[in-house]
């Protein structure tokens, strides 16, 4: 199915489509079916120049537009992206592969987030407090920061997006937006409809291109002082490496390794929903995806064999099919890295018990499908356990409590999602305190996020910043204290003393 006629696109710089300085190009294709979905500028650092001199300026004029008027433009983007929700649910599933159902849900969460952050526009709240002193009047505001460094990575290629320049928009910050190389026409499309929601020229400017060239410019411009960047650990140290000299804002959300608890009484027909929706929806490619289960002895064999019937049923696919439950994965090397996994597993002595293998057969040899894997016996130590793979891999490992089950789940470098399925409300309790990860869910799987909560986690998979909810707002905006002292003379903090 031809989606868009393998157009050529273009940057958008200061209101205008331009295209690279260069005049390269790259092509995105989709990973379904390999069809060319459109040919996009090749930029570099001369690209990413003219965009942060237009955020800078246009930064000048959108932070002294009233936040509230800055809300009725995002009112306008979620009405827009509604009308459009099909249209981009399609090209989503052609270009980053996600089945149809999943790709409704990426978009309809930036049409959360957008009224969310509408709604922002008549709160950013800060504080009054009583003062030490007579007459004196004290309150602490929000300031927007200036240009914003937006750097998204391909798995939910409008949430993302939208988590980071709708909160920067409403703090009343300017952006420079890199999209992932997998899926720059829905970045594309994201910008042009914040365009036509008014969002005014140089407030948001896209630059296409690789990580190395236009992510590593942004990320060292001297006049993008605040950089937001979603994808693996290892290019969260590059960039906060990068931006170390100058001081920058740097905020990071990288890679997962969540795990699942099911205990001897937990309910097993919802665990293994919750476990084979989180460990193989969006073929694993969730940064909250489930690739460890950890399972109590007593329910490990009956865990096991469900999850493995279950995980056979699944239908390999494209995503625009009805009867598909699993796309493929991004690209050629994804493929690559989760099939060596399995060869690491099977080296390290976990047992293969369902997948494990390219899927091919069946007209699925023009994309890239992998069996969904479950290994079985497996170490709390052993790599596939604790590295992170991407793809529709998971590994259960057994324990004999829920101390261990704990000690099992932490005993990795990220702290993203956690999970368990219990029904005692005492051991919930327990895991909602002990487990140390960013999101505990109790009985239900690691996936799913709601707008207007904080979402990130901790350790590796992070530096401390959260996304979404009012927790955004912290990292957006810079904190100012004003102090008015209406007493007509000079009274001295912690020298006079009121009376
Ligand atoms: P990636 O790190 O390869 O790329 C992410 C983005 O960074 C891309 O736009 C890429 O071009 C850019 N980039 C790469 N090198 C760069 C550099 N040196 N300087 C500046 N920019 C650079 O990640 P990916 O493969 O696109 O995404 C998968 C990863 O993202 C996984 O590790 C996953 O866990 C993580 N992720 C995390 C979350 C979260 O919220 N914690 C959400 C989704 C994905």
């Amino acid at each position: 199915m031809a989606i868009l006629g393998a157009k050529t696109f273009q940057n958008y710089i200061a209101g205008e489509w331009v295209d690279a300085v260069s005049g390269e190009t790259f092509e995105s294709t989709s990973p379904a079916d390999g069809e060319t979905l459109g040919a996009f500028p090749k930029s570099a650092q001369a690209d990413v120049d003219r965009a942060a001199a237009a955020a800078k300026e246009a930064f000048e004029h959108w932070r002294l537009v009233p936040a509230p008027k800055r809300g009725e433009i995002l009112f306008r983007f979620a009405q827009l992206m509604t009308d459009e929700k099909e249209d981009l649910s399609q090209l989503m599933t052609h270009e980053m592969g996600k089945v149809l159902p999943e790709a409704r849900g990426d978009v309809q969460e930036a049409i959360d987030m957008a009224f969310y952050m509408g709604g922002e526009g008549r709160r950013l709240f800060g504080q009054t407090t009583p003062s030490e002193l007579r007459d004196k009047f004290n309150m602490s505001v929000r300031m927007p920061i200036g240009v914003v460094g937006v750097i998204t990575p391909w798995n939910f290629p409008i949430a993302i997006p939208s988590w980071k320049i709708l909160p920067a928009l409403i703090c009343g910050d300017t952006v420079v937006f890199k999209p992932a190389t997998d899926t720059p026409t829905l970045g594309e499309r994201f910008v042009e409809l914040l365009a036509d929601a008014g969002v005014p020229p140089g407030v948001v400017n896209v630059v296409h291109g690789g990580g190395g060239e236009v992510g590593n410019a942004i990320v060292t411009h001297p006049d993008v002082p605040v950089i937001t960047l979603t994808g693996s650990r290892e290019t969260g140290v590059a960039v906060t490496k990068a931006a170390a000299d100058r001081l920058k804002h740097v905020h990071l959300e990288l890679g997962g390794k969540n795990a699942i608890i099911v205990l001897d009484d937990a309910d097993l027909d919802l665990a293994v929903e919750g476990i084979v929706w989180s460990a193989f929806g969006t073929s694993g490619q969730r940064c909250t995806a489930a690739s460890r289960v950890i399972a109590h002895e007593s329910v490990y064999d009956q865990l096991v064999s469900r999850l493995v019937a279950e995980a056979e049923k699944l239908r390999l696919g494209v995503g625009w099919d009805d009867e598909t439950d699993v796309g493929p994965v991004i690209n050629r090397s994804a493929l690559e890295k989760i099939h060596s996994y399995t060869e690491i597993g099977r080296d390290e002595g976990a047992k293969l018990l369902t997948g494990g293998e390219v899927a091919s057969g069946n007209g699925l040899g023009k994309g890239f499908y992998y069996r969904p894997t479950i290994f079985g016996d497996v170490d709390p130590e052993m790599r596939i356990a604790q590295e992170e793979i991407f793809g529709p891999t998971t590994a259960v490992i057994k324990v004999r409590d829920l101390d261990e089950a704990i000690r099992v789940s932490n005993g990795i470098r990220y702290g993203l999602s956690s999970s368990i399925f219990t029904q005692d409300v005492n051991r919930a309790f327990r895991a909602m305190r002990d487990l140390k990860a960013g999101i505990t869910y109790i009985n239900a799987g690691t996936i799913g996020a709601e707008v207007h909560l904080p979402f990130g986690g901790t350790k590796d998979t992070g530096n401390g910043h959260r996304e979404a909810g009012q927790a955004a707002l912290d990292f957006f905006t810079e904190w100012k204290s004003i102090y008015v002292d209406y007493s007509g003379k000079l009274q001295k903090a912690q020298i006079d003393t009121a009376e």
